[in-house]
C-alpha cells in the first residue's frame, strides 16, 4: 500500500488508516474516497491520493498516473454516489491549493458536489 511517507499529524492520512472514523465512497491500492463531513451539497465526496501529497503544489511528473486515476474515477463515483447525469445533473470538482486558494486540510483532495440544488454553499 502506498502509505510509506503518510504525515502522523495529517487528518486525512488517519482517515486512509483507519484512525479516524470515516464513511468511505471507494478505495483501492492508491485512492480512497469518503464523505465530507461538513458536505455543501446533497452529494459532497473527497477522492484523496493515499499518498500523503500536501497539495497541488507538490504534484510532479511521477504524479501523472495517479492524477489521471483520480479524474477518471470522478465520473464513476459522481453517478454511484447520485449526482445526476450530465447536462441536467452534473457536478463541480474543487481542489483548493494554499491558504489564499481556501485550503485548510494539507492533503490533496478533490471535492465532488453535486445533487439537486439550492446546496449549503456553492
Ligand atoms: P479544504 O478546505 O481543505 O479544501 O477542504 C477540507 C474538507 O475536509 C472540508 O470540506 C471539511 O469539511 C473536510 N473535513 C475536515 N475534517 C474532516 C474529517 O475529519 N472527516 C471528514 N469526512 N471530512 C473532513
Ligand atoms: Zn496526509
Amino acid at each position: 500500500m502506498s502509505t510509506l511517507n503518510a504525515d502522523p499529524n495529517c487528518i486525512f492520512c488517519k482517515i486512509i488508516a483507519g484512525q479516524i472514523p470515516s464513511r468511505k465512497v471507494y478505495e483501492d491500492d492508491d485512492v480512497f474516497a469518503f464523505h465530507d463531513i461538513h458536505p455543501w451539497a446533497p452529494v459532497h465526496f473527497l477522492i484523496i491520493p493515499k499518498r500523503h501529497i500536501p497539495s497541488m503544489a507538490q504534484v510532479g511528473a511521477a504524479d501523472q498516473a495517479l492524477l489521471g486515476k483520480i479524474m477518471m474515477l470522478v465520473p464513476q463515483l459522481a453517478l454511484e454516489q447520485g449526482c445526476e447525469p450530465y447536462p441536467q445533473g452534473g457536478y463541480r470538482l474543487v481542489t483548493n491549493t494554499g491558504e489564499q486558494g481556501g485550503q485548510e486540510v494539507h492533503h490533496l483532495h478533490f471535492h465532488v458536489m453535486g445533487g439537486p440544488r439550492p446546496w449549503l454553499r456553492g
